[in-house]
């Protein structure tokens, strides 16, 4: 995670709103949940230096404990501080993650959070996913990637409201910018809200943004192997989205094998498969959007008997 990457270290994330309004906020004023380090590192025989260290990083205790067990003879008391930074960052990034929660549950808005590596089709599903469902479900989108705007002009193009988060060097969204993105958004009660995360299998996986469920898109150009390898995005996932299906006879990809592999991390998770670029398989996973909108819909009591009479469509804001 970044706490060992360093990714955010100096960087700022910009907003830009649906009305094209941009502005920034440093990544760590203490309202953000980011940060580097540099520390002193072995290498070989007695060869040492000090160097940025990447590397993938695990958190919670048990994880924790599998970081201590690789590293601890090397530099032991680095690790202990290194340790508590990274939970009281986990902890903070929790406690933005919950009031959150507790706000879109309060509004009745279901929050999905979709993460893949960058190139698997997230934001070519939300664009058919807009295009198909949006007279049916009201929806909004926050959209997280390092730089540019052209993921949410690609969703305002499609017909639905989104801001753009641009993190910088920041390979993750997290929680206070999602707060933040959705004070700039402020989605309707009952509404949809599809997060689009920075394009990265490890970092997202890590960090709760207060959403109802996480969402893992791989595509079948990434290779079958890939919930052994990234094992915590797809423990966190509910659902996994095997996309570009229509490529399958060119790739040495096994659905199966994929399939159990997820099941070996996750015996829970879900599988759709389909082709945003085609269409084939669409239905089935529109369909389970709509089931999980119907059963925000009937958490959201209060708001649906207020604002409709359909038990299969959330509530709307009232004009
Ligand atoms: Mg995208």
């Amino acid at each position: 995670m970044c706490a060992i990457c360093g990714c955010s270290e100096g960087a700022e994330t910009r907003f830009t709103d649906s009305a094209g309004n941009t502005h920034a906020h440093p990544h760590n004023d203490g309202d953000t949940l980011s940060h580097g380090h540099t520390h002193d590192h072995h290498h070989g025989e007695g060869h040492m230096h000090s160097h940025e260290h990447p590397h993938e990083h695990h958190h919670g205790e048990e994880l924790a404990h599998q970081h201590r067990a690789s590293v601890a003879t090397l530099h032991e008391p680095q690790h202990d501080n290194l340790l508590r930074i990274e939970q009281d960052v986990l902890a903070r990034n929790n406690r933005m993650a919950e009031r959150n929660r507790g706000w879109l549950e309060g509004r009745g808005v279901l929050a999905l959070n979709l993460l893949s590596s960058p190139g698997a089709g997230k934001t070519t599903l939300l664009e058919k996913t807009i295009r198909a469902l949006h007279t049916e479900i009201e929806m909004c989108v926050v959209e997280g990637d390092q730089e540019t705007t052209l993921d949410a002009e690609r969703i305002r193009a499609a017909g639905c409201p989104s801001v753009q988060v641009n993190t910088g060097t920041g390979c993750h969204l997290d929680a206070p910018m999602l707060a933040h993105a959705l004070h700039s958004l402020d989605p309707p009660r009952g509404s949809l809200l599809l997060i689009e995360n920075v394009g990265n299998l490890v970092c997202p996986a890590l960090f709760d943004l207060g959403e109802a469920a996480k969402i893992v898109i791989l595509s079948v150009t990434e290779g079958d192997d890939k919930p052994l390898k990234y094992p915590h995005m797809f423990r966190a996932a509910q659902l996994m989205l095997v996309n570009k299906t229509d490529l399958l006879a060119h790739v040495d990809f096994d659905v199966q094998a994929c399939l159990d592999h997820a099941r070996r991390v996750n015996p829970e998770i879900e599988l759709l498969r389909l082709s945003a670029r085609s269409g084939a398989g669409l239905e089935d996973w529109y369909a389970w959007l709509r089931a999980r909108v119907a059963a925000a819909g009937l958490r959201a009591g209060v708001d649906r008997e207020l604002h409709t009479s359909s038990s299969s469509v959330p509530p709307r804001r009232s004009a």
